[in-house]
């Protein structure tokens, strides 16, 4: 990402190392304000019934019509969690609590971070949202593993349904996986 212009006077900017710092900034010529790019933080939900899990056909870009797990950017005052039900909430309308966390996986190449939360759905209603289009439970050979829209949803699922066969009755047992990609 590039900042071309100062965010508080519109002059032009210069990339440069600032005095006192380590890394490269968008520096504005003028009034010297200092632009600090930082990654973004994706939080969300494996949600799952017994032994299916809910994925959300995407009714937004990008990866429009390819699947995933409800998830979304924090929003600044958010904890991750509520982040991850919030956007639950937002693109499969469920009334979600959140469980365990399940994963962290780190993708430096898109400036990005995810946190996915395990949630059981229980009796809890779904339905389609702005942002899915068709959503829908499905065990792990049913899933579109071909049309998951993002790798790092498609890894945390693998390992997911790989924990399932391990834990069998009990998700309690599931441990938190750090992936970097
Ligand atoms: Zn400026």
């Amino acid at each position: 990402m590039k900042i071309k212009f100062c965010t508080q006077c519109g002059s032009t900017t210069e990339l440069k190392v600032p005095v006192d710092d380590n890394f490269e900034r968008y520096v504005c010529t003028n009034c010297a304000h200092t632009h600090y790019l930082n990654p973004r933080i994706v939080c969300g939900c494996i949600v799952y019934k017994e032994d299916k899990v809910l994925l959300c056909k995407r009714a937004i870009k990008p990866r429009m019509g390819l699947w995933t797990v409800p998830a979304g950017f924090m929003e600044n005052g958010e904890t991750t969690r509520n982040a991850a039900a919030r956007e639950t909430q937002e693109e499969a309308n469920i009334n979600i609590t959140t469980g365990k966390l399940f994963s962290i996986s780190n993708l430096p190449h898109a400036n990005q971070v995810y946190f996915l939360y395990l949630a059981d759905l229980g009796d809890k209603s779904y339905s389609v949202t702005p942002e899915s289009s068709e959503i829908a439970l499905f065990s792990k050979d049913d899933i579109p593993w071909d049309e998951i829209a993002f790798h790092t949803v498609k890894s945390s699922l693998t390992k997911y349904f790989e924990g399932l066969e391990d834990n069998h009755e009990s998700k309690k047992n599931f441990k938190l996986h750090e992936v970097d990609f």
